[in-house]
């Protein structure tokens, strides 16, 4: 049982929200574990953060785009030193068992870091100009006060790779972090203060979607918003960012497949099936939930898989002996269990799994059997997220059954093939609709220097990581220098 409050960051300073409120910051592996409250948050503490932002943006736009990265430097190097204390708070709050938790903090600080050495590469171009004595270049500068609204499963990574490129450009921040994980973005965004962010640019606002994120969005003076999370909600932003002439940024859900061919190493599929489908407890945007598996190896593959499923620890993650957390909140295990039930009804055949683990403690959390079921490809489950340790197994006949299968979704975020024939490799790459794929290894996974997102609804505006996120955060400006000394005379247009 714990009072601990997390607070808004405004201004340099740790305030309370202005709302009567507070959420319930609840450990999922045991609901009775309270952690601390998120602060409750109106438009009111949205526009006193945005107005910060605005105030510092004069001195951090002025500040050196490699002073502003060896900020990010610093706050990289403090992250990996804090790897324990967030992972193991990253752990209580979300769930994922300690490992992950701690690796994603690591993967955290290496996006930091990388963007920390693209502020010494904020080039911009010099052109030939068609026009004599006319010196032609373009530069790049930051948006203004730019709106960052995150999700609960990767609580910080996802805001240290939005913060880090927005910071590097130039602009001032106002981030609203899950409420379900406040605890993590606040240490997020302390790490960042510790590694030296002047006070103003970068703000923290906690609290509820509707009202913190919805006036994040709608304020005048937000520039772009980069958003994480569920397609409805994304939906939504992307429309009203740009009804009011907004630059918007979403990362939408997945249904992400692996496809296994008759020529594969079943044993390779079966390991990156179950690291993908059940590692983060099916909780990540490149989860795998559906194996597309071709007739002649579908036995071994489903028996080995089911054999896998069965050898998963569902428990706290902090656990030693845990191999999977619970959902993240009652909200998600509602959906996964309307899910299952979905499923059932719809005629799915449950090879393992397919309902809640209650068996001694683990009755007080939020846990689902790791579940395997066959399903018909014009199932629900075949076809939608569902943000839970499922794997739905689809059997084809053949490669272009198994691409039209894949392909037979709205989300493209990424996917995988297991196979030994090269020719079938680059026929995948070009057929495929996803934005990310990989070729015998698993759908996770996303590295600092590429570029991260899907396609179809999975994915709105620009991508994420990768030199084209701070993209994303930059004007491009274009001069015209005439050094002729007179009238021009040379312009046709
Ligand atoms: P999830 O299912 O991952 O919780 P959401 O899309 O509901 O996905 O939430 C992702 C983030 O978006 C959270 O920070 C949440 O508070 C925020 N959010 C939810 N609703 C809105 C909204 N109407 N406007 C702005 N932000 C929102």
């Amino acid at each position: 049982m714990s009072d601990r409050q997390f607070l808004n960051y405004i201004d340099g300073a740790w305030v309370p929200g202005s709302g009567s409120d507070p959420i319930a910051d609840l450990n999922p592996a045991d609901l009775r574990k309270v952690i601390g409250y998120c602060t409750d948050s109106t438009a009111d503490d949205v526009d006193a953060a945005v107005e910060a932002g605005k105030k510092a943006f004069a001195a951090w736009r002025a500040t050196p785009a490699p002073v502003r990265g060896r900020i990010c430097r610093d706050a990289a190097r403090l992250f990996e030193e804090r790897t324990e204390e967030i992972g193991r708070v990253l752990t209580m709050e979300e769930g994922k068992v300690l490992a992950e938790a701690k690796g994603e903090v690591l993967k955290g600080a290496v996006l930091v870091e990388w963007f920390a050495g693209e502020a010494r590469r904020l080039n911009g171009e010099t052109v030939p100009s068609e026009i004599p004595n006319t010196f032609a270049y373009t530069t790049r500068q930051p948006l203004g006060v730019v709106g960052l609204i995150t999700p609960w499963n990767f609580p910080m990574a996802i805001p240290a790779w939005k913060i880090a490129p927005a910071l590097v450009a130039g602009n001032t921040v106002v981030i609203k972090g899950a409420e379900q994980t406040p605890w993590v973005t606040e240490l997020v965004v302390k790490t960042f203060v510790d590694a030296g962010v002047p006070p103003g640019v970068l703000n923290m606002v906690q609290g509820r979607g509707a009202t913190a994120g919805a006036r994040l969005v709608a304020h005048p003076d937000v520039h772009a918003i980069s958003f994480t999370g569920s397609t409805e909600i994304g939906e939504m932003i992307y429309a009203q960012g740009a009804a009011l002439g907004k630059r918007v940024q979403c990362e939408l859900g997945g249904k992400n497949p692996i496809i296994v061919l008759d020529d594969a190493d079943v044993g390779m599929a079966v390991a990156a099936a179950a690291k993908g489908g059940f590692g983060s407890t099916g909780q990540r945007c490149t989860a795998t939930s559906r194996s597309i598996v071709q007739r002649g190896v579908l036995d071994e593959f489903v028996s080995k898989m089911a054999d896998a499923a069965r050898a998963v620890v569902p428990g706290d993650g902090l656990d030693p002996a845990t191999t999977m957390g619970p959902s993240v909140d009652s909200d998600q295990f509602g959906k996964v269990h309307e899910y299952l039930q979905i499923g059932k009804d719809e005629g799915a055949e449950v090879v393992v799994g397919g309902s809640r683990a209650s068996d001694g403690e683990l009755g007080h959390g939020l846990f689902t059997q790791p579940t395997l079921w066959m399903v018909d490809r014009s199932m629900r489950v075949a076809r939608e997220e569902i943000f839970g340790p499922v794997m739905s197994v689809v059997p084809v006949d053949s490669f272009d059954e198994a691409i039209e299968v894949a392909n037979a979704v709205d989300y493209g975020l990424t996917s995988s093939i297991y196979t030994q024939d090269v020719n079938t490799v680059f026929q995948y790459v070009d057929r495929i609709e996803t934005g990310m794929l990989h070729v015998n290894s698993p759908t996770i996974g996303g590295e600092a220097q590429l570029p991260f997102g899907g396609i179809k609804k999975t994915g709105i505006g620009p991508r994420e990581m990768g030199t084209q996120a701070i993209d994303f955060f930059c004007e491009w400006k274009v001069v015209y220098i005439d050094y002729g000394g007179g009238m021009r005379g040379g312009n046709l247009y």
